[in-house]
């Protein structure tokens, strides 16, 4: 499958009043065209701000982002026409998101009057066709944000990001601010759009549990880094990294098989440092339970441990360029 995504050597530095904040600090990864692959870490891991510069609301600092081979290492408003619409973004919090001044319609036609989409009888059909896509009635074109539920309107910034037939969504956190019993519907409801549309999707989220069952592959980040990255299985069946080992072992299982595949409890040690002055060598090196001598000096270079699997940690192998 080819990449319809390409990250090389990305960065995104903030220049603050307390320092220099290394939000993304040289990281690179590929994401196939259908495929999800989720971006996962704590907060301050630099999740988001990898999604922000891919989406264009930042421009690196350095770096390249190519979609379909073409660079876009550029912010938004220098992107061409054509690229914009093929990436679009659900945010976390639908209740910010959507402009509380305008309806339904009004919010779901606007990417397809941005973008010249139709004639005012196109769109109209296309807000009705979105609003049938994502199970809302069709008289919710003439409602307003607050008048519906929360994962309504998460359904609405869904209907939203599809307006446009995008290729890539970026998933930004899209079921963690809405109840437990409406999140498995908003999923599923993705993967079958997923399935139609043959879209790709960089899915950014905190819960790593959730990427069992959605990712096919799982990159884990922490500190502006990318520790470990695999295909869904193999990432949950043979994890590697410390830092991966320790978030495994806290999050919830829902079968023996799956108790039985995780890693002994480790408890992790201190908080996450901050990105303004991150310690030398293995960003992890502070918190992890099996750092050596060389963990504090030196940064750990990619290791590729089974076919598309890699490590960034000095316990293991023989390192690559990366
Ligand atoms: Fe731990 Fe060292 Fe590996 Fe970092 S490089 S995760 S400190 S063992």
């Amino acid at each position: 499958m080819e990449p319809i995504l390409e990250i090389k050597d990305l960065k995104k530095y903030f220049v603050t009043s307390r320092g220099t904040v290394r939000a993304v600090d040289e990281i690179s990864f590929e994401l196939l065209r259908g495929e999800t692959l989720g971006l996962v870490g704590e907060s301050g891991s630099g999740k988001s701000t990898t999604a922000y510069t891919v989406i264009g609301i930042y421009a690196p600092t350095s770096g390249k982002i190519l979609f379909r081979g073409q660079d876009i290492s550029v912010p938004v408003s220098k992107r061409p026409k054509t690229l914009k619409r093929a990436i679009q973004i659900v945010f976390q919090d639908p209740g910010t998101s959507l402009n509380p001044r305008r309806t339904i319609g009004q919010i779901l036609e606007l990417p397809l009057k941005v973008h010249r989409i139709g004639d005012r009888n196109d769109r109209r059909r296309r807000v009705v066709e979105l609003l049938r896509m994502v199970e809302l009635p069709e008289d919710y074109i003439y409602k307003a944000p607050h008048m519906l539920g929360g994962g309504e309107r998460q359904m609405v910034a869904i209907a939203r990001a599809l307006a446009t037939e995008p290729e890539l969504v970026i998933l930004d956190e899209p079921t963690s601010a809405l109840d437990v019993s409406i999140q498995a519907k908003i999923i599923n409801m993705l993967l079958d759009f997923q399935r139609e549309m043959n879209l790709s999707y960089l899915f950014i989220t905190h819960d790593l549990s959730l990427m069992r069952n959605v990712a096919h592959r799982v990159a884990i980040m922490y500190l502006g880094k990318i520790c470990e990255l695999a295909p869904a299985v193999e990432f949950f069946e043979n994890p590697y990294h410390p830092y991966t080992k320790m978030l495994l072992s806290s999050i919830p299982v829902v079968s023996e098989e799956e108790e039985k595949m995780k890693p002994e409890k480790i408890i992790s040690q201190g908080e996450i440092p901050s990105p303004v002055n991150p310690p030398p060598g293995c960003r992890f090196h502070t918190r992890c339970t099996e750092r050596n001598g060389i963990c504090s000096q030196e940064l750990p270079g990619m290791v590729r441990v089974r076919e598309g699997h890699l490590v960034w940690c000095h316990l293991f192998g023989k390192k690559e360029e990366g």
